[in-house]
């Protein structure tokens, strides 16, 4: 039977269009021909798998996988595998360009790539994600590789998966492969400093962006939204930066306190009552939307995507939007943050701290050697600071926002490495 795409989600922008309008405006000024952007448009690879597992009570069950290749321009492609009931091709297709974008922005010698298992990991046993994720592995050998596409945790995935991927994939190889993801346990060739480190360049780009707004960060206040492992990060290096923390949320609502959050504090109460902020005291109970439109001078969400759209974008008083999560802004919202003189720190610039450090996890891997902690953090810190530079010459230079200027500096990247390389 021929493969049905999904429809978009009702009320959401359908986020392949969404991650396009942006790339088709930033190609338009970078002025590449239509056969490069033909070329950069359409993903090199798409694959569909059916996935059969034998579930805990003895029947088969079949799920679907997928996994695009955008882009192998600049070298092996590289995303995440995400486990999740709602994950389609489009979403899936439009989350490995993004990944082009991201790795061409820092600056890392990848291409793009996602991966997706439309599940519910939720309602699954530990024994039956193994099953569906071997399975998964096996479907794609010949998909991924070290040298190939670097597959990586995403939504309902993390360390365990990754570990019986290069199980899997190293049995088939008869060799241990442990390059062939990254996020893997530390034991098993997982970097130091890969959890906190999209937090930490969400840091070092809120600071380089308050920086050029001539801000100082003890007189400054954010709002973070998302307590999970981008969020809690950032609150907490932002404070530790002395940046006042006026508000945190999570799936559970918003928590303000004027006097600013004791972020410490909230992460220990997260870590003891099972990973939500659910009554956390210290705090004014807001809702997540109330926390978008705080006075603040930084707002960073980091949650999901599609929560700044048209309907609230007016509403936003923060100096800066930082956007650790990705997608967070709809294209629909754009024009209003702009007109409103909200500098963005786009995700695909904000976020790459995490595909940076996932890159040395990988160069580490490859000359079978650890750094310390001290150095990946100054090596990624590097990494955001000259990216952060390049993306807002590039704003500055050609008077559109950062986030335009973010795809500018990665199409031109793409599309100048493909002139090089050629093609048929
Ligand atoms: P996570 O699952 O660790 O945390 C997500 C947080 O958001 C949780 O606190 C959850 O309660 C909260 N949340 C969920 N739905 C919400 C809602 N409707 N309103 C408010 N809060 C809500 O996920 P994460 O790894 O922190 O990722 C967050 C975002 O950052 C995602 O968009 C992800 O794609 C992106 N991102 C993550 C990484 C990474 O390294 N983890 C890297 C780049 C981008």
């Amino acid at each position: 039977m021929a493969y049905i795409e999904p429809a978009p989600i009702k009320d959401k922008e359908n986020p392949l269009e969404s991650m396009m309008s942006r790339f088709d405006a930033a190609a338009k000024l970078v002025g590449i021909s239509d056969e490069m952007y033909d070329i950069l448009k359409v993903p090199a690879r798409q694959v569909i798998v059916g996935l059969p597992v034998t579930m805990d009570n003895g029947a088969i069950k079949v799920f679907e996988g997928y996994r695009v290749i955008h882009s192998n321009i600049l070298g092996p492609a590289k995303g995440g595998i995400r486990l999740d009931p709602a994950v389609h091709l489009d979403e899936v297709r439009a989350l490995a360009a993004w990944m082009t974008w991201k790795c061409a922005v820092v600056d890392i010698p990848y291409g793009g790539a996602k991966g997706g298992i439309a599940c519910n990991p939720r309602e699954m046993s530990a024994g039956e994600i193994e099953r569906l994720i071997r399975q998964y592995t096996v479907a794609m050998l010949d998909v991924i590789g070290p040298d190939r596409d670097i597959p990586a945790p995403d939504m309902g995935t993390g360390p365990r998966e990754m570990a019986w991927i290069v199980d899997e994939y190293s049995k088939a190889k008869g060799m241990t492969v442990n390059g062939v993801v990254t996020g893997k346990p530390l034991v098993l060739g997982g970097s130091l400093g890969r959890t906190e480190a999209t937090g930490r360049g969400v840091t070092v780009a809120a600071l380089a962006a308050m920086d050029k707004l001539r801000m100082n960060p003890y007189r400054a206040t954010a709002a973070v939204q998302g307590f999970g492992n981008v969020g809690s990060f950032a609150a907490e290096l932002l404070h530790e930066r002395g940046v006042t923390v006026v508000a945190v949320s999570d799936i559970s609502g918003g928590y303000y306190n004027k006097n600013g959050i004791d972020i410490t504090a909230a992460v220990n109460y997260r870590n003891t009552n099972k990973g939500t902020l659910e009554g956390f005291t210290g705090a004014e109970k807001i809702t997540n939307e109330e926390l978008l439109s705080l006075a603040v001078d930084v707002l960073v969400p980091a949650a999901k995507e599609d929560v700044i759209t048209d309907d609230n974008a007016g509403s936003i008083q923060a100096k800066m939007i930082v956007e650790g999560a990705n997608g967070p802004t709809s294209a629909s919202a754009d024009e209003i943050i702009n007109s409103k003189g909200i500098l963005v720190v786009p995700d695909i610039l904000a976020n790459a701290g995490g595909v940076t450090v996932s890159y040395f996890e990988w160069v580490q891997n490859r000359i079978g050697y650890k750094w310390t902690l001290d150095r990946i953090n100054r090596r990624a810190d590097r990494a955001m600071k000259d990216a952060f530079d390049r993306v807002f010459e590039t704003s500055q230079k050609f008077k559109v926002p950062m986030r335009l200027a973010a795809y500018m500096v990665a199409i031109d990247k793409v599309a100048s490495t493909y002139k090089y390389r050629g093609g048929y």
